[in-house]
């Protein structure tokens, strides 16, 4: 349980730091302040430290140290990705689906409206979300002639619906396409081998597996090298100046190979206390309607719900929060405001129930999930 005995179902948006990722981070704040571009020996330590964690995060998804560039986060990750594969590796058409995340919806926003000539395509999602996989590749086929870029998020943000990453590499790799697979919600909670999967992009930030805000990564394959965002000292080979975040590096690093470590164990512990969570509202509060039963084709750690459409339940959330209990309604904005979510208004236009994502954490407990199903009927 995180600290003031108020329950913390929100892991989709941000973990608790882990106190061990924190203590690896002051550690290196106390000992490793040096600029890694300095040539003195506190310089070179920080660098050693900065490579090491380059190496670590490369081994877990099987990349070459090279292809890691350290990040602000996932944000810009996509957005890198994106918008150097329109500008520097001649994409002339992009497909994706209207469910992405808005750091690459918006990207493409701004890429329509700065290269009007590259074609962005839809590909159509079923009723939870995946894509169509046929009509991917009939887009492919369309759009085949020249540089293609396929953007598609391993697993939704707000409803956990699972895409078929391998599925989608093979068929980028048949017709030529570029692959850019926003990874943000999977790194770490699956396990990710770009050396088998056919993905030339995709992201992470450390603070959706228990590190620290601030930092990311992105994975770029030595075969697809764009320019960088930024232009300043030349940090991270070029692609990324601005002095590094080494402490954050270290703690991403750390982060994930605790992710690996402990994956199976945890992945079981969540997947039971989702069980719970969808038996208990079967039988408490059967008018819910849940979006993935199992865990099949959805993330493990995110349940999506739809509840009864009455007036109670447009205030859930806010009525969950009084009661101590953290979930969202929605994406979040960043005046704080809950929007309308965007990929529940696409998947059912004409649904008026509210919907609220429960996501856990291997921190969360039975009978938390057992005190959630007792606010929200009352709140109900
Ligand atoms: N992509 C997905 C699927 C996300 O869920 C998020 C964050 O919620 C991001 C990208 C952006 O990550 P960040 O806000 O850490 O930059």
């Amino acid at each position: 349980m995180i600290p003031n005995q108020n329950i913390y179902l929100d892991n989709a948006a941000t973990t608790p730091l882990d106190p061990e990722v924190l203590e690896v981070m002051t550690r290196s704040y106390r000992t490793l302040f040096g600029n890694p571009s300095s040539i003195h020996s506190h310089g070179r330590k920080a660098k050693a430290a900065l490579e090491k964690a380059r190496r670590q995060v490369a081994q877990i998804i099987h990349a070459s140290p090279g292809e890691i560039y350290f990040t602000s986060g996932g944000t810009e990750a996509n957005n890198t990705a994106l918008l150097g594969a329109v500008r520097d590796l001649d994409v002339q058409n992009i497909i994706t689906t209207r469910l992405e995340h808005p750091s690459v919806l918006n990207m493409l926003n701004y890429i329509q409206s700065q290269y009007p000539s590259v074609g962005i395509h839809w590909a159509e999602t079923d009723a939870l979300g995946a894509p169509s996989y046929s009509h991917l590749e009939d887009l492919l086929h369309q759009y085949g002639e020249g540089k293609t870029l396929v953007s598609m998020m391993h697993a939704n943000n707000e409803t956990g619906t699972l895409t078929d990453i391998h599925r989608i590499g093979e068929l980028c790799d048949s017709y030529g396409a570029l692959f850019h697979c926003d990874t943000v919600q999977t790194m770490g909670f699956y396990p990710i081998d770009v050396s088998k999967e056919k993905i030339h992009f995709s992201g992470a930030s450390a603070h959706k597996f228990y590190g620290p805000k601030g930092i990311g990564f992105l994975y770029m394959s030595n075969a697809s090298i764009v320019h960088p965002l930024m232009y300043g000292g030349g940090q991270e080979r070029g692609m990324r100046s601005s002095t590094e975040n080494v402490a954050g590096a270290m703690a991403l690093a750390f982060a994930l190979q605790k992710m690996e470590r402990e994956r199976e164990r945890r992945r079981a512990h969540i997947t039971a206390l989702r069980q719970h969570l969808i038996r208990s509202l079967r039988r408490h509060l059967p008018s819910c309607r849940i979006l993935h039963d199992d865990t099949t084709n959805c993330h493990y750690k995110i349940a999506n719900i739809a509840l009864p459409p009455t007036s109670k339940a447009e205030l859930a959330v806010i009525n969950l929060d009084i009661a101590g209990i953290s979930v969202s309604g929605g994406s979040a904005c960043s005046s704080g405001v809950e929007k309308v979510s965007h990929v529940i208004d696409i998947l059912d236009p004409e649904e008026e129930r509210k919907h609220i994502r429960i996501s856990f954490s291997h921190h969360n407990t039975t009978d938390e999930i057992d005190r959630f199903i007792e606010e929200i009927s009352r709140v109900l």
